[in-house]
């Protein structure tokens, strides 16, 4: 059995068909005439933009509009002139090919994204090399750069290397029963279109390329993240039973979609959803979930040059309340730091970035970039059920400054005779053990508290949550970590508040019933979670 990382939940039986990856043979030409080889290249950026449009549109129509995004970046990078540009000068300063310029920026490209510290910029570096791929075979006049899955027979299960984004969405799902690459993480986009299309994924298998051949019969787990090759017959048995029992499971949730989330006892239960980005909120609704339960912001701040301003924070607040319709919508302020690094902000190296200057701490020293987003807040909390929450709280001087900042804000937009609710609701996140500790004073002053188990769990326990060697060790039921959830809902009830939590343990399905018990009242978790999340509640 190889274990890799489970990318799309699921099980698959079928027949290896592995990717070759057609490495194209490209040779360094000397040219003269340096303008008839960017015309060639511009031909063929052209025709690889309408055939990218096309696999945009079939997308759109099979998967979703928002999962046809990628290719939106796709055709960003052909259309950026400074990409362009590069491809050209190198054509231009060393005289050569259009084919061999462009792999050597191609390259460039990829290396840098390779080597950035982000996981989310470093999977970009297979969107490049994707587009790259199209462009040279365009050039080179390649009929058509499709992916020969047509001749699949059903029950294929495709092995790669890698897959981009474009292979992906040319799988048909008819006949592609898994996939399977060595490389890859969960974040990938060819992963998060594989749990769009319901196609079992593993990810991050490390060398199954060379473990496989075409015709091999494998078991894929998309579950745990396991594959068995050339399985015995016992063992076919037992995944057939698996799959059969899984599919019609998640068949079964539908009927959960607009059933509120009730206890047997007759308990009301909040199920909302976690999300990173304004778009995703559309996916809690379609799910039966009942607002946001954490908007991780930093999102808004990554992946670009400069930080948003206070219009653009404040339209994006804005719109994903509005859309919420009165359903509450929990928004954290900028948890920045740890593993999430802002290429405009640069911060010294530190040798524990889990423990240093991050979230909180950064907002508290840097005033200027934190009131810019509570004004934002504040500013969006006039079109719906806006609450603010801040993360990584270890003190309560920390808690008491954010909110003296918060109502200095305050006091600016009365003054400029902006409107904002009066009576937002202010709360924290509860992921660090002292927090937990010390719950019964910050309840006091809190207006609720959500826990964020992700991070409480990683310090109560001293194990890195990144680090799979202590795995181990970094788990939601551990006595410790229940003893502090216990004791931050008590002391939230004690003094008349509310306890939510929005790690990834209030979606766990074995953990759910525990919370129950102890009193938990809101649960927030990835949206996919909330059908099966919301069964659990009832049969508890
Ligand atoms: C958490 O720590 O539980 C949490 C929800 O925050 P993040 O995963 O963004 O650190
Ligand atoms: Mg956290």
């Amino acid at each position: 059995m190889k274990k890799g990382i489970a990318a799309s939940k699921g099980y698959a039986i079928g027949k290896v068909v592995l990717k070759n990856e057609d490495e194209i043979c490209i040779t360094e030409t000397k040219i003269e005439n340096i303008e008839a080889e960017k015309k060639r290249l511009r031909r063929s950026v052209e025709l690889s933009k309408e055939q990218i449009l096309k696999i945009k549109q079939k997308t759109e129509d099979q998967i979703g509009k928002d999962k046809a995004e990628v290719f939106e970046s796709h055709i960003m990078l052909l259309e950026d002139p400074e990409f362009i540009g590069a491809v050209e000068e190198n054509m231009t300063i060393n005289k050569i090919n259009a084919e061999k310029s462009l792999k050597d920026i191609i390259e460039r490209y990829v290396l840098i994204f390779e080597s950035m510290n982000d996981e989310y910029m470093k999977e970009r570096a297979a969107d490049v090399k994707d587009v790259g791929k199209r462009i040279l075979m365009n050039i080179l006049g390649y009929a058509s750069y499709q992916p020969n899955f047509e001749v699949l027979e059903s029950n294929s299960v495709i092995v790669a290397s890698e897959l981009t984004p474009s292979d992906t969405a040319c799988l048909d799902k008819e006949k592609v029963s898994a996939f399977l690459t060595d490389l890859g993480g969960r974040n990938s986009h060819s992963a998060i279109m594989a749990r769009s299309l319901g196609i079992p994924a593993v990810v991050g298998l490390e060398d199954i390329t060379s473990l496989v051949k075409d015709g091999d019969l494998v078991i894929v787990d998309g579950i745990k993240g396991e594959v068995i090759i050339n399985p015995s017959d016992e063992l076919i048995k037992v995944y057939e039973e698996n799959k059969r029992n899984y599919l019609y499971d998640l068949k079964k949730l539908n009927k959960f979609i607009k059933k509120e989330a009730v206890t047997k006892d007759g308990i009301k239960i909040e199920i909302l959803g976690n999300i990173g980005k304004p778009e995703e909120a559309e996916i809690i609704l379609k799910n039966g979930g009942m607002g946001i339960g954490l908007f991780r912001t930093e999102f808004l701040y990554m992946d670009r040059d400069e930080m948003p301003s206070e219009e653009e924070q404040f339209e994006s607040y804005r719109d994903v309340t509005v859309n919420m319709k009165g359903k509450p919508v929990i928004i954290r302020t900028l948890d920045i730091g740890g593993d999430k690094k802002l290429t405009y902000l640069p911060m010294i190296e530190e040798s524990n970035p889990f423990l240093g200057y991050r979230a909180i701490r950064i907002c508290l020293e840097r005033k200027d970039i934190f009131k810019m987003q509570l004004r934002a807040l504040l500013r969006a909390s006039v079109f719906g059920n806006l609450k603010i929450m801040f993360p990584m709280i270890a003190t309560l001087d920390e808690f008491l400054q954010g909110k003296y900042i918060l109502e200095e804000c305050m006091n600016e937009l009365r003054l400029e005779g902006k409107a904002f609710n009066e009576k937002i609701e202010v709360g924290m996140m509860v992921e660090i053990p002292s927090a937990a500790l010390m719950a019964d004073e910050f309840a006091k002053y809190v207006d609720f508290f959500s826990i964020g188990t992700n991070d409480l769990i990683q310090y109560t326990l001293a194990a890195d949550r990144m680090n799979s060697k202590v795995s181990y060790l970094y788990d939601c039921m551990n006595p410790a970590v229940l003893k502090l959830i216990e004791m931050v809902i008590n002391a939230a009830h004690k003094n008349g508040k509310w306890c939510g939590m929005c790690g990834e343990m209030a979606g766990n399905e074995e953990a759910i019933p525990i919370l129950l018990k102890l009193g938990l009242d809101e649960f927030s978790m990835s949206p996919t979670a909330i059908l099966k999340a919301k069964q659990t509640i009832f049969d508890n």
